[in-house]
């Protein structure tokens, strides 16, 4: 019996053959396992999708309600049976409703952590790490350069420059699902308890997190129909925004962006960002291997990402590691 006969690479993504189904699958399938609702894992057309009852209400607010012939929720921690294997979801820390897929079967364990961090967030569960034969991980962040700080010191970063340039609309580029959740949730953390001005796109996910009992605050859409310009307000918009005709209406509109991404310098210029916030929904280097290490897998599976480095490190430090290449899972942040 080999790992491969319960989990295997295909072109359609990661496939389960005793289960018959496919997790985070990038071409329609008959069954699905999806760990969270970002666009490069959560796709419409599936005939029967199990995921958690957050990332399932994700999916129905961006495709429509028919986004698959049938739905099954998962709690987090508890087994259903697919065919003899059976599947547990358990929180991965990543956004709202995100969740590691593990897959027992004739004594083998495989955990698919999907996408993950292991830093606190107060908009979802937190990672949980178990024990398993063969550890599946992505490596957006795969390199020792990535080493993200820590989420309060951007965060305050943003404050002092609403505090020293008050005549300024602060215009922050958030992806809308997940990060603009957590960017709005950390400054409610460190007090900032003013109304958040918020672009249209963002609206249908803020009102999705609130019905699942995270706490926004005060938020309103950034329309200029009043004719306010907003200076010394917060304004946050998905990251093509911040560089679009829509961004001129703000008084002298001061370009930030929150993405793991503004690690790289050359990123932030590039994309004309004054301030960039190093705010990762994605495990750094640190996070990477801490997890790694934690778990001790036999066997570590990379999906996709910076996956060099990884494979050496794992290698050194005694764990077969190999690269799956998958296709189709770029981060939507790039
Ligand atoms: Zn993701
Ligand atoms: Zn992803």
């Amino acid at each position: 019996m080999k790992f491969s006969d319960l989990l295997r690479p295909a072109g359609t993504g990661l496939y389960c053959p005793p289960g018959d189904f496919h997790i985070d699958p990038v071409t329609p399938v008959a069954r699905a396992v999806i760990t969270h609702g970002h666009g490069d894992h959560a796709r419409s057309g599936h005939g029967a999708v199990l995921a958690t009852a957050e990332t399932l209400a994700i999916m129905a607010a961006r495709y429509g309600g028919d986004f698959a012939a049938a739905q099954e929720a998962a709690i987090y921690g508890a087994t259903v049976m697919r065919d003899g294997v059976s599947v547990t979801l358990l929180p991965a820390g990543h956004i709202l409703g995100s969740a590691q897929c593990l897959l027992a079967w004739k004594g083998m364990r495989i955990l698919v952590s999907g996408d993950y961090k292991r830093r606190r967030d107060p908009t979802c569960r937190p990672f949980e790490q178990i024990a398993c034969d063969v550890f599946v991980s992505e490596a957006t962040f795969g390199l020792p350069v990535f080493r993200h700080p820590p989420d309060n010191e951007e965060i305050e970063k943003l404050l002092n420059s609403l505090r020293q340039f008050p005549e300024r609309t602060h215009l922050v580029g958030a992806y809308a699902l997940g990060k603009a959740q957590r960017l709005i949730a950390l400054l409610r953390e460190a007090g900032h308890g003013e109304t958040i001005y918020v672009h249209g796109a963002l609206m249908t996910l803020n009102a999705l997190y609130e019905s699942f009992g995270v706490t926004l605050g005060p938020l309103a859409p950034a329309t200029s129909d009043s004719g306010d310009k907003l200076p010394g307000q917060i304004v946050i918009a998905p990251p093509s925004a911040i560089a679009d005709r829509w961004a001129r209406r703000f008084a002298e509109p001061l370009p930030a962006f929150a993405s793991g991404w503004m690690r790289v310098r050359a990123r932030a210029r590039q994309r004309g960002v004054e301030l960039p916030l190093i705010l990762s929904d994605h495990g750094d280097w640190d996070e990477l291997t801490a997890t790694i290490s934690g778990i001790r897998p036999q066997e570590l599976w990379i999906t996709h990402g910076n996956e060099e480095a990884l494979l050496r490190w794992a290698t050194l430090n005694g764990i077969a590691a190999k690269a799956l290449e998958l296709v189709g899972y770029e981060d939507e942040e790039v």
